[in-house]
């Protein structure tokens, strides 16, 4: 068992708030098993972070997620900017108690919706730090009319309303020191997917710039005890730029680590590849947006220890459901007649006492209980495939658990 409790970005100041131990190393000396200590409470890593876009993970209480098994949540900055406002939330107490949630809590900086949203992607909608091209992005990928880049921060119009706003790396800090999460993100740029090589080199330098002044405000502004700072790596899909940039962010001091435009699939390996091994081995890292059961495999046997996604909820929603074996839409007319529950093997309380034929119906139907039980099925499956290949890590045979459940889920492997 190796223990480190490490300094936070700040004059060498000694930091007893957080702690990141590793329990366990994966024999290709990347993956791990480890200890996450915050103000609120433990996270034992890897760990899936559901996501909580506007302070509440849909149509779920915060009863419903500790039972099934998440340790801590991610909200996101630009949603409560927006709307009800950081202030309000500040004045309440903070996150933690204006949405009853105890436990644990991350925010992410607002880039990411700040450069997407404007398109009308939805919220989160990526599976990385890249969205899809806006109609007003131009052939470069650089952001036109809804967002526009300049060296001291980005303007961009409100989803909701078309107001205007402006995001400075400091002002996404003291937002979410407003906000109060015990886990908070450096401010980047977030590139379209089809960037040029030259416009994601100049937005990667930018976003190390930006680094820099975030830690800054930060350690003259924040409070160092309460909330830890996560440097973001970026770099798109340049191997070149994403190992400079894990070198760039590494040197800046930051405590904790995010990475981002990790993508999905053959990619998201290449991209932790030529990012991880680059970051300092005893610091926390998050990856942003990986929460497909094959890429969590991928994101934990390559690193990372903290993983956000909307997608279990949002598939939840709309009927999709993981099982065992797979994926099943229960919306479909073949289950209507079907009293068995989602998955047999599952230990969440939607599978304990509710059958398909109900969720499909409560589904077709339009009924908000049926959105929470899948819910509840989704964010248990998860969070409990993360728990169960941390188990797989701590016993030494991750291999073999990754090679039987994905034989089981995807059919073939
Ligand atoms: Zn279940």
């Amino acid at each position: 068992m190796t223990g480190i409790t490490f300094v936070t970005a700040s004059e060498g100041r000694l930091t007893m708030a957080f702690s990141f131990t590793i329990a366990r190393k994966h024999n290709n000396g990347m993956g791990r098993a480890g200890v996450l200590l915050t103000p609120h409470g433990v996270i034992e890593t890897p760990a899936f972070v559901p996501v909580g876009t506007k302070g509440t993970v849909k149509s779920l209480s915060p009863e419903d997620v500790r039972a099934a098994g998440a340790d801590v949540v991610l909200a996101n900055t630009y949603h409560l900017y927006i709307e009800p406002g950081h202030e309000v939330i500040k004045k309440a107490g903070g996150l933690h108690r204006f949405m009853n949630w105890n436990g644990p809590l991350m925010t992410d900086s607002g880039g990411y919706q700040v450069f997407s949203l404007g398109a009308g992607i939805e919220d989160g909608i990526s599976p990385s730090g890249t969205y899809k091209k806006r109609k007003d992005d131009d052939a470069s990928g650089r952001h036109a009319r809804l967002a526009s880049v300049d060296e001291d921060g980005v303007t961009f119009r409100s989803h909701l309303n078309g107001t205007e706003h402006r995001f400075t790396p400091e002002r996404s800090i003291e937002i979410q020191h407003g906000i109060g999460a015990d886990m908070i993100f450096a401010f980047d740029e977030c590139t379209a997917e089809n960037a040029t090589p030259e416009y994601q080199k100049e937005a990667t330098e930018r976003t190390h710039r930006w680094a820099k002044r975030c830690l800054e405000y930060h350690a003259a502004h924040g409070s160092l005890d309460t909330q830890m700072l996560f440097g973001i790596v970026q770099g798109g899909k340049s191997r070149a730029l994403r190992e400079e940039s894990a070198h760039t962010i590494s040197s800046l001091g930051f405590p904790a680590f995010g990475v981002g435009s990790s993508s999905i699939g053959a990619d998201l390996e290449k991209n932790l590849l030529w990012s991880v091994p680059f970051l300092p081995e005893e610091k926390p890292r998050h990856i942003l947006g990986v929460g497909e059961p094959k890429d969590l495999f991928t994101a934990v046997e390559r690193g990372g220890d903290l993983f956000d996604c909307v997608a279990p909820t949002r598939m939840a929603r709309n009927g999709t459901l993981h099982t065992t074996r797979g994926k099943i839409s229960v919306i479909n007319a073949r289950f209507r007649e079907d009293f068995s529950p989602i998955d047999a093997d599952c230990g969440c309380s939607t599978c304990a006492h509710y059958t398909k034929a109900y969720l499909s119906h409560l589904l077709r139907s339009g009924e908000m209980f049926g959105a929470t039980l899948a819910s509840i099925h989704n964010v248990f499956f998860i969070t409990h495939l993360v728990r169960a290949m941390r188990q797989s890590l701590m016993n030494g045979d991750f291999e073999t658990f990754k090679k039987a459940f994905l034989s089981a889920y995807y059919g073939t492997v």
